[in-house]
């Protein structure tokens, strides 16, 4: 049983600081000092602080959204520094979730970071990943494989969360997201139905330009207050495909598989 958690404590008043530091987005109307609150009391879990993660890290930070939680297993290492912008040559080898928090308060300091480093599985015996899904709002994929992808797509459907996936890899880039709360909505598995080993292409064994993450990640980031605020989210079941050469988009629909083994029988 989830124990009853401060975190989930609604705050509802921003300080003048606050209102100072938040000025630009405050002033949209679809933001305003409500939607400032509701960012304040919103808990966001970003798992993978890598070259998507980053982005998505330091913008989310930046914009007030209340309690973060990192999960990522990895160490900081030199090749990372050429796209994973949320880390400095003085954080080498440091735990990265670790590493990303120390920015991370150093840009907001209104904000609580809670991380975790280990790898998502689905093994039961993750009970701190499963406590982390619990507390959460929404969940950011920033992963880099498809396995991590297909189990969080799967406790995200599980425990009804909307799920905001991107990938990057060589110029190419996809954005497409799922709201596990509405019935009729499609999930990754829909999508992607392939055996979880399928994939081994990543930005390490593929290449990849920085900037494109950057893009698919800042995107990440928007989708992501929008949905927090209220906004329609016009990724939720779209897949969006940059091509960084030609910098088209391409949008396609997704339908829910009524097969899906992941979606079509969650209660
Ligand atoms: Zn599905």
């Amino acid at each position: 049983m989830a124990k009853p958690s401060v975190l989930k404590l609604k705050q509802d008043a921003l300080s003048d600081k606050e209102f100072m530091r938040y000025s630009a987005q405050i002033m949209l109307p679809e933001i305003g000092e409500l939607g400032q609150i509701t960012l304040k009391n919103a808990n966001v879990l970003i798992v993978g602080v890598g070259g998507l993660g980053a982005p998505v890290a330091l913008y989310l930070a930046a914009a007030g959204i209340g309690h973060l939680y990192l999960a990522d297993d990895d160490h900081v290492e030199l090749s990372n520094l050429q796209r994973q912008i949320i880390f400095t040559q003085a954080q080498l080898k440091q735990n990265k979730v670790r590493a990303a928090k120390d920015a991370l308060t150093q840009l907001n300091p209104h904000i609580k970071v809670t991380t975790l480093a280990q790898r998502l599985t689905l093994d039961s015996g993750n009970r701190q990943m499963a406590d982390m899904f619990a507390q959460v709002d929404l969940v950011i994929d920033c992963s880099d494989n498809m396995a991590t992808r297909q189990a969080i797509n799967k406790i995200c459907v599980m425990q009804k969360i909307p799920l905001i996936v991107g990938a990057g890899i060589r110029m190419e880039g996809q954005l497409v997201s799922f709201n596990a709360q509405q019935a009729d909505s499609a999930c990754y598995h829909c999508l992607y139905p392939f055996a979880d080993t399928a994939e081994v292409n990543n930005c390490s064994t593929s290449g990849v330009l920085g900037p494109l993450v950057g893009i698919v990640g800042s995107l990440q980031a928007l989708e992501a207050i929008k949905y927090l605020t209220g906004m329609p989210v016009s990724s939720f079941n779209r897949l969006m495909r940059f091509d960084g050469k030609t910098l088209q988009w391409q949008h396609l629909s997704v339908v829910k598989d009524p097969h899906c083994s992941v979606c079509a029988f969650a209660k």
